[in-house]
């Protein structure tokens, strides 16, 4: 039986068998109390082992870690702490632990990502995951609830969506010894795919095919982005949820992002109530270690219903612009990238500022100027702005980015032009746009950033199971 069953029963004596990992065990020659966790829940149970059913040899080796099968019978528990407790009758050892890197203490979250393999065994981790668990849940069921459909976009690809440049190549040539073109350049037609191909850094070019035909897909596969930057925030392999629907414009897009993230939200406090009120209680410790005017002024669970119950703010980028350019930091010169006017690109320090200081909500910014954003994204009358939207989280910065998507066919091949994206290669996106095109939006949601929203974990790198970043690829 699993133990999050277990604890749900009234201790009437009846016969369990449970197995589990040890977290602790302590007691005397004649009795043992040890803590076993299944993961099935945060809490463990306590199962009391008494001399005369188990021999002390055994018990010995039932250390932190280590792995047993316990049959035993299920009573009210005499000691304060936990209403029920198992009787051990007989006890099987699984898997010893000898020498376990992890003790019954706190270790830091660094010490734990060089043992990826084993925090999942650790109160925090098991939380986390299991949240991340809820969470897919909720992406599917929300959409699948609305009558979206689920497309599986491919992950090689021959396009850079973004154009930022910042893919992993893949290829089954021999890299010691290239084939060569007359031109002596690497000849791609003898590779594996007969061209040149990536892993993909999105699935919006091939969820928008979909929708001009199934009216609204979404995605929610691994993404994969050669960006160097070693921040909190950013991952080499991470998961995306892109949404796309036919006929929708920004603001309905937007509506769809706000409704979402609300809802996945909602999902996890009804789901996983108890996981979070873990790591509520261990953000507050952690936030009591540091100076009064570094902790937030919410705790964790106060934070996720204040962005259930508000609405998010929405301006354009010229309005933030100007919010910024007049705000104090801009004005006494603290932030590290001033902000002049329009066509500055916001950095983390200015959505920051927007979200925490100026409006402590939840902040939508759309209407960017062309310049920063992606080819694909529709142009405004002005002809200096596009209906893009990000969505900026209080602690995380960029949660969500957007936009209606270029549908006329004239004014798309003009971006391109511009912006040096080869038409030739996006035949196929282009002919989109001549047969049967129509208004249509979409957005991006990275997942890990949501886990760290609604876990309170700092480092991207703690809600992946096995994360992938510059330099490191172990596990
Ligand atoms: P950022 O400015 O934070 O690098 P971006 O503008 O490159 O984000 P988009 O291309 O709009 O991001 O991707 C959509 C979403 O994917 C982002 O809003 C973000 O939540 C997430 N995302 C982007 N890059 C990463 C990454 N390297 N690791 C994890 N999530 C990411
Ligand atoms: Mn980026």
């Amino acid at each position: 039986m699993k133990i999050k069953e277990i604890l749900q029963l009234e201790g009437n004596e009846q016969k369990i068998n449970l197995k589990g990992w040890v977290r602790t065990r302590r007691g005397s020659k004649h009795v043992s109390f040890i803590a076993l966790n299944d993961g099935s829940t945060i809490n463990s149970i306590q199962v009391v082992a008494e001399a005369i059913n188990c021999e002390e040899e055994l018990v010995k080796q039932i250390t932190t870690g280590s792995c047993i099968s316990v049959n035993g019978k299920l009573v009210s528990s005499k000691g304060s702490g936990q209403a029920v407790e198992i009787l051990a009758k007989t006890i099987e050892i699984l898997g010893s632990a000898d020498e376990y890197p992890l003790q019954p203490k706190k270790h830091s979250l660094e010490f734990l990502r060089g043992k990826a393999h084993l925090r999942f065994r650790t109160n925090t981790f098991s939380a986390v995951f299991r949240l991340r668990h809820t969470l897919t849940f909720a992406v599917h069921k929300f959409f699948n609830d609305k009558g979206f459909f689920n497309l599986h976009t491919p992950i090689i690809t021959g396009t850079d969506a973004e154009g930022a440049g910042e893919i992993f190549q893949i290829t089954n040539l021999d890299l010691e010894n290239l084939p060569k073109n007359e031109e002596g350049k690497i000849d791609f037609s003898a590779d594996f795919f007969g061209s040149k191909t990536n892993l993909t850094v999105s699935g919006q070019l091939e969820a928008e095919l979909g929708a001009l035909a199934l009216g609204q897909v979404y995605t929610f596969g691994p993404t994969f982005r050669a960006e160097n930057s070693n921040t909190s925030r950013h991952l080499s392999e991470f998961w995306m949820i892109e949404p796309e629907v036919a006929f929708a414009d920004l603001n309905e897009n937007i509506d769809l992002a706000e409704e979402f993230l609300k809802y996945c939200i909602q999902y996890c406090i009804e789901h996983n109530a108890e996981d979070l009120r873990f790591l509520d209680a261990r953000m507050e410790e952690e936030e009591s270690k540091l100076k009064k005017e570094e902790r937030s002024e919410m705790s964790l669970l106060e934070r996720l219903q204040f962005v259930i119950e508000n609405n998010f703010v929405r301006l354009t980028y010229r309005e933030a612009i100007d919010v910024l350019r007049n705000s104090k930091p801009n004005k006494k010169k603290k932030f590290q990238y001033p902000i002049n006017g329009f066509g500055d690109d916001l950095k983390s320090e200015h959505e920051r500022y927007l979200v925490e200081n100026k409006y402590k909500k939840p902040v939508i910014i759309t209407d960017y100027p062309k310049g920063i954003k992606a080819f694909y994204m529709r142009m405004n009358e002005d002809g200096e702005t596009v209906r893009a939207m990000d969505i900026l989280f209080p602690t995380i910065g960029e949660i969500v980015g957007g936009s209606q998507r270029e549908e006329r066919l004239d004014k798309l091949q003009e971006r391109m032009e511009e912006m040096d994206v080869c038409q030739k290669e996006l035949w196929w996106y282009l002919e989109t746009r001549k047969f049967g095109t129509c208004t249509h939006s979409g957005f991006g949601l990275g997942f890990e950033r949501l886990i760290m929203f609604v876990t309170g974990m700092k480092n991207i790198r703690d809600v992946i199971p096995f994360p992938r970043t510059p330099q490191n690829a172990e596990f």
